[in-house]
C-alpha cells in the first residue's frame, strides 16, 4: 500500500544540552531530519556535518542549542583598582549587545549575592554575537571568544589572547543547575527545550509562526516520496477507526475507503510527475496539507509559555492544540508552571 496514516505525536527532547560532543550529535540529528538522512549517521559525523551547515550559511539549524556562560569575579583581581567590577562589565557589555539582544536572542541575569552573571544564547546567537562584538567591542569580543573557544573548539576559533584587565572565572552552566534556576525564578529563562513533532504540513505551517522558537522540518524539496510511499496525518474523523499499536485501521468503513481513496489519487499524481522527470521539489506542488512531516522545535521557557497559551485553547486547531496540551504535560513533569 503506497498511502499510510500516522497520528500526531510529540517526543520530547529534553534541555539543550551544553557539553560540545552532544551539542554537535543534536544539531545533526535536527539538520539530517530535513533531508531524511539519519541513516548517515555515524560515531563521528557530527563535527564534519555541523561545520559544513556553518560553512554553507544554514544557521538555523545551529539554534538548536544553548551556551550558558556565568561570569563571576574573580578574587584574585576583578575588584582590583583600575579594573572593573562584574557588574560593571555585565552592565557595559549589556548595553553594547542590547540594540541587537532580541535578533541574536540572547539571554543575561545577574546574580548579585554571587557578583556574578549569565548570559545563554544559541549556537547561532553567539556566532552573531561574537560577530557584532568584534566590529563594535573588540575587547568583549577577545574576552568571550577566548572562553568560547577554549570550551567548544570545533565551533569557535581558539587561542584568541584575553584582554589584560578582564580577569573573571568563567564557567559553562550545566542544563541541570538552568533548570534549578528556571524553577527558582522564570526570569532567569536559561535553558533551551527541544521537541520533535510528527504532524502535517497544515499545523508545522502554524507553528513555524512562533518566531521566537526555532525550526528545523522535513523537506518536501530534498525528500523523493515515490518509493516511501505518502504518509498523512490521521484526520479526526478517522480517529476512531485507527489502532494505535497496529498503526493500521480497525475498519474499512466508508469514511476509511473514501480517504484512501483520495490519498492514493494524489500519491499517483505526484508518482507520475517524478516518472516524467519533474524534481520532487516541483513534484511536490500536488502533495496535501495532510502529508506527515517531522519537525524539531526548540526555543526558550518563555516561548514555549506563550506558545501554550495560544495553542492549547478553544480557538486553536484541534490536532496543534493536542501537541500544545502534550508540550505543557512535559514541563508540568519538569514542575514548571504553565498557566
Ligand atoms: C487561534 C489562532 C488563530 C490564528 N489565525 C490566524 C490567521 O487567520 N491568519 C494569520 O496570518 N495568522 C493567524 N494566527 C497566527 C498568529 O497571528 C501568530 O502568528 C501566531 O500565533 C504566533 O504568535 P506570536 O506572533 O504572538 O508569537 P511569536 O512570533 O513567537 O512572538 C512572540 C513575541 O516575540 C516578539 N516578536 C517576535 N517577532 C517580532 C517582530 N517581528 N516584531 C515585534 N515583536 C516580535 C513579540 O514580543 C511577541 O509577543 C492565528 C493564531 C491563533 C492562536
Amino acid at each position: 500500500m503506497k498511502v499510510h496514516f500516522v497520528r500526531t505525536s510529540v517526543f520530547p527532547q529534553g534541555l539543550a544540552p551544553s557539553e560540545e560532543r552532544r551539542v554537535l550529535q543534536v544539531i545533526e540529528l535536527c539538520g539530517r531530519t530535513a533531508y531524511k538522512s539519519e541513516d548517515r549517521i555515524t560515531e563521528d559525523s557530527a563535527r564534519s556535518f555541523v561545520l559544513m551547515l556553518k560553512n554553507h550559511g544554514h544557521l538555523s539549524v545551529l539554534e538548536h542549542s544553548n551556551i550558558a556562560l556565568k561570569i563571576q569575579e574573580d578574587s584574585s583581581g576583578g575588584s582590583a583598582p583600575g579594573i572593573p567590577s562584574v557588574q560593571e562589565f555585565y552592565e557595559s557589555l549589556r548595553k553594547i549587545i542590547r540594540e541587537r539582544a532580541a535578533y541574536h536572542r540572547t539571554c543575561t541575569t545577574y546574580d548579585e549575592g554571587n557578583l556574578a552573571f549569565t548570559i545563554a544564547a544559541n549556537l547561532r546567537g553567539w556566532i552573531e554575537t561574537l560577530e557584532y562584538l568584534k566590529q563594535e567591542a573588540t575587547r568583549y569580543y577577545e574576552f568571550l571568544g577566548h572562553h568560547l573557544g577554549r570550551t567548544f573548539p570545533a565551533l569557535f576559533q581558539q587561542g584568541a589572547d584575553l584582554p589584560d584587565d578582564f580577569h573573571y572565572n568563567v564557567s559553562i552552566v550545566p542544563e541541570e543547575a538552568q533548570l534549578e534556576l528556571l524553577r527558582k525564578d522564570p526570569r532567569s529563562d536559561l535553558p533551551v527545550f527541544l521537541f520533535k513533532f510528527i504532524c502535517d504540513r497544515g499545523i508545522t505551517h502554524e507553528i513555524v509562526r512562533h518566531r521566537v522558537l526555532s525550526f528545523t522540518q522535513e523537506s518536501t524539496r530534498y525528500v523523493n516520496y515515490r518509493n516511501k510511499g505518502m504518509t498523512l496525518i490521521l484526520p479526526e474523523e478517522l480517529e476512531s477507526c485507527y489502532d494505535e499499536s497496529k498503526g493500521t485501521f480497525i475498519t474499512e468503513n466508508p469514511q476509511v475507503l473514501e480517504w484512501r481513496r483520495r490519498g492514493e489519487v494524489i500519491f499517483e499524481w505526484y508518482q507520475s510527475d517524478i516518472a516524467r522527470g519533474l524534481r520532487p521539489e516541483i513534484a511536490r506542488d500536488v502533495l496535501p496539507n495532510l502529508l506527515k512531516s517531522e519537525i524539531f522545535v526548540s526555543g526558550r521557557w518563555s516561548g514555549w509559555r506563550h506558545f501554550i497559551s495560544l495553542r492549547d485553547s478553544k480557538q486553536a486547531h484541534p490536532r496543534i492544540r493536542l501537541i500544545a496540551r502534550e508540550v505543557r504535560q512535559y514541563f508540568e513533569s519538569l514542575g514548571l508552571p504553565t498557566t
